[in-house]
């Protein structure tokens, strides 16, 4: 194990960022200079490191490759007045990181790694973190298998790394869900709780198929019978019914995500009045029927809220009440953007500044 690392840091003799226009960045195209890695083999933590950006080498016996022995994190980093760089929640990603790695037999990350490795790289490339509002650099931390054995069984030899792209302001649109109730994303026992590759790739069939019917996206139930509603792409759902902020609970199929948790301490510190439970697809299209349902939202890094305007559920269209009536996810939206750039006292203690 690490205590204090011994970085090396070999910097890029060509930087790419004058290829970036900053006034349209385009999504998870165009990569930062350097990353972040380190390997595990023999059971220690080696050479941690930071290199220019490019293409990996690894054996084509890869488990990652095989069988998804692979796990991800992904926050990100914003720009405040002064020019600082402030990261949201990074230690939750870290924990989070850890519980998926024990899942998929993958070693521990150790802290100071995962830190000093983010605070190391961030550094160096902090020009890369875009300042305008609504602009972010999006953090990729991954862990994977690095043997060369096409056996299944616990892997052996794993790198760690850093990537981080810029990301630009977009209008999250609101979306249209389709309730899915015939495929599954992730059942009791299984590793929906782990952001690991396989539970992504599948996912991504069904949700073309409601694409091709005109949804932007799946809301996902539990695998076992279809009834309770469980997430949708990689967004936590919430609820406002009659005044009150409802989630699906955290069962072992639900991603446990750090904006989920965000909205619920915010609600909980508004004095809202919250529910962590299962939620019947039943009692919500009939609370839609009695118009009791106020506002419909996904919670999740990428969009932070992104509203939910219709609801289709076995054939059926539900229309949800207009956006600009939604005024707990807009204050919601409003404070965590608040917070991230620095424009509000950060009495949670979410804010990590390189
Ligand atoms: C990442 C993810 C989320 C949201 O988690 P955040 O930490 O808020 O970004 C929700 N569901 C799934 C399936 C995810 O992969």
């Amino acid at each position: 194990m690490i205590d204090s690392l011994n970085i090396s840091v070999k910097k890029t003799a060509a930087s790419r960022i004058g290829q970036l226009d900053f006034a349209n960045i385009p999504f998870g195209k165009i990569y930062a200079d350097h990353l972040f890695s380190a390997e595990y083999v023999d059971g220690e933590w080696k050479d941690p490191q930071i290199t220019p950006y490019e293409d990996l080498r690894i054996s084509p016996a890869s488990p990652a490759l095989h069988y998804g022995i692979s796990i991800f994190e992904g926050l990100k980093a914003y720009k405040n007045d002064k020019g600082e760089v402030l990261v949201f929640r990074p230690g939750k990603n870290f924990d989070r990181m850890n519980i998926s790695a024990e899942r998929m037999c993958m070693p521990l990350i150790p802290e100071s790694l995962y830190f000093e490795g983010l605070n190391a790289l961030l550094d160096l490339d902090r020009d890369w973190v875009p300042s305008a509002q609504g602009t972010s650099l999006y953090i990729r931390p991954f862990l994977f298998s690095n043997d060369d054995y096409i056996g299944i069984r616990p892997s052996q030899d794993f790198k760690f790394m850093i990537i981080t792209c810029p990301v630009g302001a977009y209008y999250a649109k609101p979306v249209k869900v389709k309730i899915e109730t015939h495929y599954t994303r992730a059942i009791e026992g299984g590793s929906g709780y782990c952001k690991t590759g396989c539970n992504y790739g599948p996912a991504i069939y069904p949700a073309k198929l409601a694409q091709e019917k005109g949804y932007d996206q799946l809301l996902w139930t539990d695998g076992k019978e279809h009834k309770y509603i469980e997430e949708s792409g990689t967004m936590n759902v919430m609820f406002v019914i009659d005044g009150k902020l409802i989630t699906p609970s955290l069962e072992d199929s639900i991603l446990n995500g750090i904006t989920r948790d965000s909205v619920l301490t915010l609600a909980k510190d508004w004095c809202m009045e919250v529910e962590e439970r299962r939620i019947e697809i039943k009692e919500l299209i009939s609370a839609i029927q009695d118009k009791k349902v106020q506002e419909v939202f996904g919670a999740g890094t990428a969009a932070t809220i992104a509203q939910i305007e219709r609801i289709g559920y076995d054939g059926v269209d539900y229309e949800l009440p207009a956006v600009e009536t939604r005024e707990f996810s807009q204050k919601v939206l409003k404070t965590l953007d608040a917070i991230k750039y620095g424009h509000m006292e950060d009495k949670f203690n979410w804010i990590h500044t390189v």
